[in-house]
């Protein structure tokens, strides 16, 4: 019997890294002391739901790991793959930062002040990719395609349409509060925890469950999945 695609019920093709390859460092970047590319997660997949096909996968380590909160990894990743990109395709980080406009960042629990560039995210582009994500670290985790409903929320990018940026920080500090609580007693998960690693919290079976996802020790996010959530 063919699988069927981790996102829709057409026939599997093919196997898709979740989250993408892309983000994990090749060994030609690192000192080569640890292979970041070790045992990484796949799943089946149809031609449409390949994320390496669309760019979306390179879209979506460039959000993560030009992000504050990420770490040492994710600045080598910047400094030599997307150095790359950037020069094979200028346009994509071309645009991006040249609409981006600088910023200093206060540190409140270290003291410290950071020039930063803040561009403008294409949101839906990124729920988007962050949805598929989900759904595929799911079939993983369950070994079965989730048909229900699926909301991720990612703690580290500050959405539009709050009264003010201290509300957005306030309500994001709130969410990731509640979420360390949530799953302070689950196991972490995956291989290569300094680029990827997840967690899973299921009060009433996997038919409504949450699971949390952390990138680069920093960028975390929470899927809300059951079939009432959408
Ligand atoms: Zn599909």
């Amino acid at each position: 019997m063919t699988d069927t695609c981790f996102a829709c019920p057409s026939p599997a093709t093919t196997r898709e890294h979740v989250p993408p390859a892309y983000l994990f460092p090749e060994r030609k970047d690192t000192d080569g002391s640890h292979d970041f590319r070790r045992n990484l997660i796949t799943v089946p997949a149809c031609a449409d739901h390949n994320l390496a096909k669309s760019g979306d996968d390179e879209y979506f380590f460039w959000v993560l790991s030009t992000n504050l909160p990420a770490n040492a990894i994710a600045r080598i990743q910047v400094s030599t793959k997307l150095a790359r990109a950037h020069q094979r395709r200028p346009a994509l980080g071309h645009s991006s930062l040249s609409s981006g406009e600088e910023v200093i960042v206060m540190d409140s629990q270290a003291g410290t002040k950071h020039e930063v560039v803040q561009v403008p995210l294409d949101g839906a582009r990124f729920q988007k990719v962050l949805d598929l994500f989900a759904l595929g670290l799911y079939r993983h985790h369950f070994g079965e395609r989730w048909v229900g409903s699926i909301r991720v929320h990612p703690d580290f990018i500050a959405f539009e349409g709050a009264e003010s940026p201290a509300d957005i920080d306030v309500n994001r500090l709130i969410l990731l509060d509640c979420a360390k609580k949530l799953f302070a007693n689950e196991p972490k998960h995956g291989e290569n925890p300094s680029v990827f690693w997840y967690q899973v919290h299921e009060p009433n079976g996997p038919l409504q469950c949450l699971m949390r996802f952390v990138f680069y020790d920093g960028c975390s996010a929470t899927a809300f999945i059951g079939e009432g959530s959408g």
